[in-house]
């Protein structure tokens, strides 16, 4: 199978918006953005062995490469539209193929997001997926809006990614709880129809992909506002709480990653909104920096979240 026969079989599929001049065949694709909108864009880069353990199967890989993008439109309240897809494969495994083409598809098509063009290499398990969404004009959600007294949710706490991880990684034993967990990680679901709602209400968003404390305190960097969180144990799912010691599963649901949830603020006038698509972990202070009290107690982390380039 050459490479042209590979994109052919495995990626290039009938056009099925009506918003696609030129999709997958020429030099670049011809994409018509409708009037008073705006072009959303982002990419996400994913490594084997970094963002997915070595061995996931394929169509996971496809779901998540994918869904981690759709979390960034959904941050910003737009509609999936287009996507493209660089893909480096160690060779063209078929069954590989196939996997990974299954779970990007699925997904894509819940959200009619059409893969518009891509390139495809040969060389380590490396997988870039672009999104393009579109937004009205002026009411797209920023990170930046956030204002003291504001109201913080998370669309769901976090924590079962990072712990269902920390599953696939150490423990073979595999109850309801735990599957539920691996699930959570494996099948991040992208909040698009959270965000559109939002994107009318909230102050700021973003999703969390590195940890709560960490995305929050960027949300809060970015806003010019400190952030005090107010947890208590009944906002840790079960499944997280029957799989691990409660101290872990704060560690898991403070300083994880993986969650894909959207994070924002709202006016306290509009808290009744928030509640509507999340739950509420805090308030939206003066000053700096996030402070942390988990039932009644104040709460320092051993770790705030993910950096790829921080001294280990
Ligand atoms: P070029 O040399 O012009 O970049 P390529 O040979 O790399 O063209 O790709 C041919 C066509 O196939 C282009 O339209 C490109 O966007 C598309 N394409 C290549 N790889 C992928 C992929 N993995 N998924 C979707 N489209 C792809
Ligand atoms: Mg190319």
């Amino acid at each position: 199978m050459n490479e042209f026969d590979l994109i052919n079989r495995y990626f290039c599929r009938t056009t099925r918006r009506d918003d696609v001049v030129l999709g997958i065949g020429d030099d670049a694709a011809l994409l018509r953005v409708p009037a008073d909108h705006e072009l959303v864009a982002a990419v996400d880069t994913i490594v084997e062995g970094v963002h997915f353990p070595i061995g996931s199967s394929a169509e996971d890989i496809g779901y998540r490469a994918l869904a981690v993008n759709l979390s960034d439109l959904a941050a910003m309240g737009a509609k999936p539209a287009w996507s493209t897809l660089s893909l480096s494969i160690p060779q063209a495994d078929e069954t590989w193929l196939n996997g990974f083409s299954r779970g990007f598809f699925a997904l894509a098509d819940t959200h009619r997001c059409e893969l518009v063009g891509g390139d495809t290499v040969r060389g380590a398990l490396v997988i870039t997926v672009q999104v393009m969404g579109i937004v009205e004009r002026g009411t797209a959600m920023r990170r930046s809006g956030a204002k003291a007294g504001d109201a913080i949710f998370v669309t769901t706490m976090t924590g079962e990614a990072a712990a269902g991880l920390a599953v696939v990684q150490s423990q073979p034993e595999q109850t309801a709880a735990a599957r539920r967990l691996i699930d959570k990680f494996l099948r991040p679901v992208p909040r698009i129809e959270q965000g559109r709602e939002l994107r009318l209400h909230a102050t700021a968003a973003m999703d969390v992909s590195d940890g709560l404390l960490i995305d929050l305190q960027r949300l809060c960097a970015a806003s010019g506002v400190g952030a005090l969180l107010d947890l208590s144990t009944s906002l840790l799912s079960n499944a997280l709480l029957d799989t691990f010691e409660e101290a872990e599963a704060w560690r898991f649901a403070l300083s994880g990653g993986d969650d894909y949830e959207l994070l924002y603020t709202v006016p306290p006038s509009l808290a009744h909104i928030g509640e509507q698509h999340g739950v509420r972990i805090g308030t939206i202070v003066n000053g700096a920096g996030v402070r942390c009290r988990v039932n009644g107690f104040e709460h320092v982390p051993s770790a705030i979240g993910y950096d790829h380039f921080a001294a280990r």
